[in-house]
């Protein structure tokens, strides 16, 4: 597996309050102050991120935190009730949902699951010997080769997290959303779906991705944006990895620990010590 360095944190917090509708210089997407609820009570509060063209971020923070939701409003699947997202226009995006949200049972092969992510469509049911090729292409470049007429239902939960990552690579996304891109593989997929996203990255895809898994994924990417309804803190691993933010995040203390030379995570809550059980003993 190839070694590789991601230099580019370029995420930023800003607090800038006025509407917006487009971005400016090497911005790809700015949410501002954003507030999302889909009923009485809003789920993120005053959200402001800035996305910049090159950068590899995490959106952690506990379930119900509103990662999903702040994706949404990103991507522009859910409108914000106030504040504004501005996206630099013309601009080709790719979104990989959580697998465990995938009809895997619905009737395609790989290659028409890949085929079908082009905004044109198919309206013919046949693919075109070009669209073919390029395909196969991004079927051997993830990792899929010869799996084109296999059903998406028959792949392991790693071959298909990357057939959707083949169907943005399809689109030719320049960035590409993954929401909880490594939820329910194991820990030598994980890897591999997460190396697999740092070379794209180093190719110059701009990669946005939520997570609950802060020492499986979280502490190995260059820009982490920690969320709890609201943005707690957005910076390097150096910069969030800190106790202060962790609890306001998580709402119970960690500790953090250096190995290897990388923080990892520890909850340091009440309910992280081992609770002695006892086994009554035999013949009672
Ligand atoms: P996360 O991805 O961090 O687990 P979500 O964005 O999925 O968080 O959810 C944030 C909150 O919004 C949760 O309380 C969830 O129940 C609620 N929520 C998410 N989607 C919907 C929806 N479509 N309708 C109503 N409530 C929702
Ligand atoms: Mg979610």
């Amino acid at each position: 597996m190839t070694q590789t360095t991601v230099t580019q944190t370029t995420v930023s917090q800003t607090t800038v309050s006025q509407t917006t509708t487009t971005t400016t210089g090497t911005e790809l997407i700015r949410a501002e102050q954003v507030t999302v609820a889909y009923g009485v009570d809003p789920v993120i509060v005053d959200v402001d991120l800035t996305i910049e063209s090159g950068d590899f971020v995490g959106i952690v923070g506990p379930s119900g935190s509103g990662k999903s939701t702040l994706l949404k409003a990103l991507i522009g699947g859910i409108s914000p009730r106030s504040g504004s997202v501005a996206r630099r226009s013309n601009m080709t995006v790719g979104f990989v949902p959580q697998v465990e949200q995938i009809d895997w049972n619905f009737p395609v092969t790989v290659a028409e699951c890949v085929g079908m992510a082009r905004s044109s469509g198919w309206r013919t049911p046949w693919i075109s010997k070009k669209e073919r090729a390029e395909i196969t292409e991004v079927l051997d470049r993830l990792g899929l080769h010869g799996l084109d007429s296999r059903h998406i239902r028959d792949l392991s939960g790693g071959q298909q997290q990357r057939v959707f990552l083949a169907r943005a690579l399809f689109t030719g996304a320049e960035i590409i959303f993954l929401d909880e891109p490594t939820s329910g593989l194991d820990v030598k997929t994980r890897h591999e779906v997460l190396h697999l996203l740092a070379d794209l990255n180093d190719e110059g895809v701009t990669i946005v991705l939520t997570t609950h898994d802060l020492n499986g994924i979280a502490t190995h990417l260059p820009t982490i944006v920690c969320l709890n309804k609201t943005v707690i803190g957005a910076g390097t691993p150096n910069d969030i990895l800190v106790p202060d933010i962790l609890e306001r995040t998580y709402g119970s203390p960690m500790q953090i620990l250096e190995h290897g030379g990388m923080r990892v995570v520890v909850d340091a809550g009440p309910h992280a010590s081992v609770i002695p059980f006892d086994r009554p003993a035999a013949g009672q």
